[in-house]
């Protein structure tokens, strides 16, 4: 067994091991093609944030096991939250899983995978939440060449109610800094011009480091790096946003001027009952301050409705919030009860026809929002790295703007890798079409 072909579903930073664990698996011996081509092994790098999520990978692997039975091939490697929160359960279920890893085990698994190549081994990688055998390795094996994901801490302790993560990825840990530059040494040597900085609260950044080093100190010395061209990071929990990262943003123009702050809900009452320690007004300070100091800056966020006991006054606040802050983008969900966490406990649980109609309710309205803060945006030239073929439109090319909106020009693909400068023309909820004026290099 040596092709394998891998599955990545979920958030950023599935992609990033997803990234990491591909670069380690071509130095075990393994080669990676696609599902067509009939690997001897398929890794699933899994995401547990909704049952939606969950059941797509569990039928897929499903139809993956059914094929096994039959032809012999090929096996299957569960890693990620999934693996972490239902372990076992995939063996006892599945005969071709042969690995089953949580996230904090990566650093095991190419070496597993050798093993279980050479025999019929099945092996179960799941430890303490405290523990971390992390993969030393950089991402070099990405889709893009152009812009790299490097997560900053792992784990969260924030235990939000409806939130499965601080049980599938662990206690939260700060990479030290000479990691994270020696990471972005290897990037910028692989030809990287764009680092995104990840970390389920990036704003704790540092919290347990006795040094005093936070977030707004690593954003300053990624940013100095003169072989760096564009800084973006993500996400921003408001109960731990400082002023100093706006200060930090404000002082270097190579940090993108976009802040993701997840509100999740407009009402107080609400926001106490998933314990995100900040209320509607707090929030909206940050707001301001961000807004007063950063001339030009996008702010996305993130929205849950249906969460337990959620009335329809709470769920207006919600909608109101939505008015008041006029957020550039919003990703929206239904809540999804997660096994283990307090918020699946909880009495007054929705119905599913009911969370539906009201997240059809606030897509609507961040919709028309977002059209109408992207129709404003006509006329304007930005600069932008083109880094990317878009999934649909011959001779289109994708890029975003620094306020992180994605950008569709017409183009060379030999342009993809530099900057250009681009005036916008046409404006849709989700994204802009612009013209290329000139390249910048
Ligand atoms: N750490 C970020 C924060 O503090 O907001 C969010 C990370 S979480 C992985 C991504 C998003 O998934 C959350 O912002 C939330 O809106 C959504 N999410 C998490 N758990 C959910 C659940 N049980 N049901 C619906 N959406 C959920
Ligand atoms: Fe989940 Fe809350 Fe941690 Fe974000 S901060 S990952 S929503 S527990």
């Amino acid at each position: 067994m040596n092709s394998y072909a891998i599955k990545v579903y979920g958030c950023q930073m599935n992609v990033y091991d997803a990234e990491r664990l591909r670069t380690a698996m071509a130095k075990e011996g393994f080669s990676e093609v696609s599902l067509e081509e009939k690997p001897d092994l398929v890794i699933f790098v899994t995401c547990s944030i909704r049952e939606k999520a969950e059941q797509k990978v569990w039928s897929e692997i499903g139809r993956l096991d059914s094929q096994w039975r039959r032809k012999g091939a090929p096996k299957v490697a569960v890693i990620g939250c999934m693996a972490q929160r239902l372990g076992s359960k995939f063996m006892d279920r599945f005969k071709s899983v042969c690995l089953i890893a949580g996230p904090r085990n990566l650093g095991k698994v190419p070496e597993a995978l050798s093993k279980v190549a050479k025999n019929e081994e099945r092996v179960l990688l799941l430890d303490d939440p405290r523990e971390l055998s992390d993969l030393d390795c950089p991402p070099l094996r990405r889709d893009n060449p152009w812009r790299a994901y490097i997560t900053i801490a792992h784990g969260c302790d924030n235990f939000c109610t409806y939130c499965i993560v601080p049980f599938t990825r662990g206690r939260f840990r700060s990479r030290a800094p000479e990691e994270i530059f020696k990471e972005i040494d290897f990037l910028v040597a692989d030809g990287v011009r764009e680092i995104i900085l990840l970390g389920q609260n990036v704003n704790s950044y540092g919290a347990d480091f006795d040094s005093g080093y936070r977030f707004s100190n690593l954003l300053r010395d990624v940013a100095s790096d003169e072989r760096v061209d564009l800084v973006r990071f993500l996400t921003s929990h408001p109960k731990d946003f400082t002023e100093d990262i706006v200060d930090v943003m404000a002082s270097n123009s190579k940090i993108c001027p976009a802040i993701n702050l997840p509100i999740q809900s407009g009402s107080d009452r609400i926001l106490s009952l998933m314990n995100r320690g900040y209320t509607v007004e707090q929030y909206a300070k940050i707001v301001e301050t961000i807004r007063n100091k950063l001339e030009e800056v996008a702010i996305t966020s993130d929205l849950i409705v249906g969460f337990p006991g959620e009335t329809e006054e709470d769920f207006n606040a919600s909608v109101d919030a939505l008015k008041r802050f006029r957020f550039d983008l919003v990703h929206t969900a239904a809540y999804s009860p997660r096994e283990g966490t307090a918020g699946a406990k909880m009495k007054d649980q929705l119905s599913e026809e009911e969370k539906y109609r009201r997240l059809n309710i606030v897509n609507e309205l961040q919709n028309k929002i977002s059209y109408e803060i992207n129709a404003s945006l006509k006329g304007k030239k930005y600069k932008v790295l083109l880094d990317s073929l878009p999934p649909k439109g011959e001779g289109l090319l994708q890029g975003r703007t620094p306020t992180d909106k994605v950008v569709l020009v017409e183009g060379d693909p030999g342009l993809l890798g530099k900057f250009v400068e681009v005036s916008i023309t046409e404006a849709e909820h989700w994204c802009l079409r612009g013209k290329l004026e000139k390249i910048i290099g």
